[in-house]
């Protein structure tokens, strides 16, 4: 008989719980959500839906590349960050553009040239590549260009509801202004504007073109000078912090200042070690970038929900809420945390416990003396 340990036909079994299905059968999504199809005993009551994997959203190509999004539309929880998942080809071009929300980005592979200019006229550029992040702040017009590898990269906005879709794109702009007034703001002739994209379904969005040669010959020179805080950041030039079955890098405020609104933690587990049983005051939005993880929601009055998570998608946990992420893979977990918050807090279960009166720890839990004295006073982030 199938158990829901058969990693070749999972079924809804536990122990002398629950039955095989008989009815039909998705088994390859029930394969990537073992503890959704056979929930831990620990599981409870309703917790809103905490999953939604870029491979299901709708993927929108274009000659220069493509892009899909997880936005509250695909994840209705997910009201404080929104995510999109975008792919350049060689000298492909997302067009120049801006938006209400900040952008945050994290470079998957390959390489790009990204450019912005400040309100004060101030300049910024810089080729990026894997696990470098930038970020630009909210309505900072930018564009971001493919190098000869081309790129793929995780963009992340500090709003659920951003789409996109929905950017103020330069070409967008020009077809909807009159003629007359763009001859009189740029003060030249009205047939410059001849060739301008019109039709919408000619935008330019991502769009071919050729790969540009090296970067200084690319900058251009402004009385203003350069931005004052660096729109890049090498996040894996950081010192990690190292933990007994992985390590994490943090990046926020205090060492990106450009991301005064984005915080975000790069977390590698170990097989079979765990990002500790945590909570943090500001709402996460993870990433997953490679492994297996399973992880368990707190969310007080009885209720916790268990879930699966693999390459490609998206997870959400509201503030306040204790979870833990465990790699239960044979490969190492690489996920990404991010807050809507100039600054990346964390409240660690352990570390609480132990450094509160250990008579009154044990007054709840009725823990023996082993258990309290292994209790951790630092900060464990990653057990295994
Ligand atoms: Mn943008
Ligand atoms: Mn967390």
């Amino acid at each position: 008989m199938a158990t829901q340990n058969d990693d070749d036909d999972p079924q809804p079994i536990r122990g002398d719980r629950g039955a095989s299905i008989l009815g039909p059968q998705n088994v390859p999504l029930q394969r990537e959500n073992p503890d959704q199809l056979a929930s831990p005993y620990t599981d409870s009551g309703t917790i809103p839906n905490l999953k939604f994997s870029f491979a299901t959203a709708r993927n929108r190509l274009l000659n220069g590349g493509w892009a899909r999004e997880v936005t509250v539309r695909e994840l209705p929880i997910a009201t404080e960050l929104a995510g999109v998942n975008m792919r350049l080809k060689p000298g492909g071009i997302r067009e120049m553009h801006w938006h209400k929300e900040a952008e945050w980005a994290y470079m998957l592979a390959g390489r790009a040239r990204i450019t912005a200019v400040d309100e004060e006229g101030r300049t910024f550029i810089d080729d990026v590549g894997v696990g470098d992040l930038w970020n630009f702040p909210s309505v900072i017009p930018h564009s971001i260009q493919g190098l000869e590898e081309g790129c793929e990269f995780l963009l992340v906005f500090d709003n659920g509801s951003f789409s996109e879709n929905e950017t103020f794109l330069i070409t967008d702009l020009f077809a909807h202004t009159p003629r007359d007034v763009l001859a009189k703001n740029f003060g030249v002739p009205q047939q410059a504007f001849a060739r301008i994209p019109l039709d919408y379904e000619h935008e330019r969005y991502i769009f071919s073109g050729q790969v540009p040669g090296p970067m200084k010959t690319d900058i251009v020179r402004s009385a203003a000078g350069i931005v004052p805080h660096n729109f890049s950041h090498r996040m894996m030039a950081q010192e990690p912090i190292i933990a007994d079955g992985g390590w994490v890098r943090i990046t926020d405020s205090t060492n990106f200042p450009a991301a005064s609104t984005i915080a975000a933690a790069l977390v590698n587990v170990e097989p079979g070690a765990m990002r500790e049983l945590h909570w943090h005051a500001a709402d996460e939005w993870q990433y997953y970038i490679s492994g297996q993880a399973r992880m368990t929601v707190f969310a007080s009055g009885g209720k916790a929900r268990t879930f699966n998570y693999q390459a490609g998608d998206v997870g959400y946990i509201p503030h306040g809420m204790s979870h833990y992420v465990e790699n239960i893979g044979d490969a190492p977990l690489l996920y990404l945390e991010m807050f809507r918050s100039a600054r990346f807090m964390d409240v660690s279960l352990n570390q609480w416990m132990a450094l509160t009166p250990p008579e009154l720890v044990k007054a709840h839990l009725d823990l023996d003396a082993a258990t309290l004295a292994a209790l951790r006073k630092d900060k464990p982030i990653v057990v295994r």
